[in-house]
């Protein structure tokens, strides 16, 4: 018989259920570890413009960036070198990244001239810098070793101001180059889209960079020393978009690591262009790509799926047909559907609206 208590237990059974629907498992278990590193902080203030010191303005950007991230991936583990106003040793950076055996690492920075009104981001990656102009940013990023104690021997005498110094980076093996340059270019077409002027893709000798033993770049947001780029990197509008464009970047890289791993990046929550938080997509519509149509139901392994995990279905006209990721950003959807081009080369996106395909 049922008591008007296994009622209220099967209702509230129900309620947690609609609240917290079960989490797609993840293709893969291996939880992809991210290091947000803001530049400078404490008695290194890092460029200084008219009113606002560099060290805020990176501390700022990589929390908004850490906190898109953490609340977009399940499994994603964000670690900050500094989450607060405190000096942390450049050895000490990449030291943390290591240790964590990370598998990105993230350096944000904030440039300044002396002279000029220059406006711009850049994202450099490890190398020789190859202009004046590059290597000049190394140095002034460099220079923050000599606020460390003991940093004639820990960084084997280099002296960030001398150009011979920097001669030890023509020789570094980078075996992460190309990653960490394909990450560097999806970080520049993300502030592109939000209109910021694209300075490109840059190599040159990094202290925080040398040691990192994975894919690593550091931004450079923008000019600390031209007003309008200071009051905009000081504005929290600014920031926000700042740190959605390094935070777009990221889902792009991370889905291509997840293909790469053969798994899927079903732990992509919905990802919105405006808000940090996974949107709510009730009333929605949320878009996903279909992949294959089968009339019968297929296993999790079965050859059609071609190996991609974490692959959903709905039932249409007798058919079972499966689809792969969701958003509600069309244009999100669509790189999802360019991902797939290779393996399942007449995928199309369709959308859905409370749970039901609508046109
Ligand atoms: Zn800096």
């Amino acid at each position: 018989m049922t008591t008007a208590k296994d009622f209220l237990c099967v209702s509230i059974l129900i309620v947690l259920f609609l609240l917290f629907p079960i989490q797609k498992s993840v293709g893969n278990d291996k939880v992809f570890t991210v290091v947000i590193d803001p530049g400078h902080g404490g008695k290194d203030p890092g460029a200084v413009g008219a009113t606002a010191k560099e060290k805020d303005i990176n501390l700022a950007v990589s929390l908004k960036l850490g906190k898109m991230i953490a609340a977009s991936f399940t499994d994603v583990k964000v670690v900050y070198t500094r989450d607060r106003d405190r000096f942390v040793d450049l050895d000490a950076r990449a030291n943390m990244a290591n240790k964590n055996k990370a598998d990105l690492f993230i350096s944000i920075h904030t440039n300044a001239v002396a002279k000029g009104t220059v406006r711009g981001t850049e994202t450099y990656t490890l190398g020789l810098a190859r202009t004046e102009e590059n290597l000049r940013v190394a140095m002034m990023e460099n220079s923050a070793i000599l606020l460390e104690d003991d940093y004639m021997q820990k960084y084997e005498g280099f002296d960030p101001k001398s150009s011979e110094s920097y001669i030890i980076f023509e020789f570094m093996q980078n075996k992460h180059m190309e990653q960490s340059i394909s990450f560097a270019s999806e970080i520049q077409k993300g502030f592109v889209a939000c209109k910021r002027v694209d300075r490109g893709v840059r190599q040159a000798g990094f202290l925080v960079l040398r040691k990192t033993s994975m894919p690593s770049v550091l931004v450079e947001l923008g000019y600390i020393s031209t007003a309008a780029e200071e009051k905009y990197m000081k504005s929290a509008q600014g920031q926000d978009q700042l740190a959605r464009a390094i935070y777009d970047a990221f889902v792009k890289y991370k889905r291509e690591y997840d293909r790469k791993q053969g798994g899927a990046s079903a732990s992509v929550a919905v990802a919105s262009k405006t808000d940090a938080k996974p949107a709510a997509t009730t009333g929605q519509v949320v878009y996903k790509v279909q992949i294959v149509a089968s009339n019968k139901k297929l296993a999790s392994n079965a050859k059609e799926l071609k190996g991609y995990k974490n692959v959903d279905f709905y039932v249409e006209n007798g058919l079972y047909k499966y689809t792969y990721g969701e958003s509600t950003s069309m244009d999100e959807i669509r790189a999802i559907r360019r991902s797939l081009a290779k393996d399942f080369k007449d995928a199309f996106i369709i959308s859905f609206k409370d749970g039901k395909k609508v046109k």
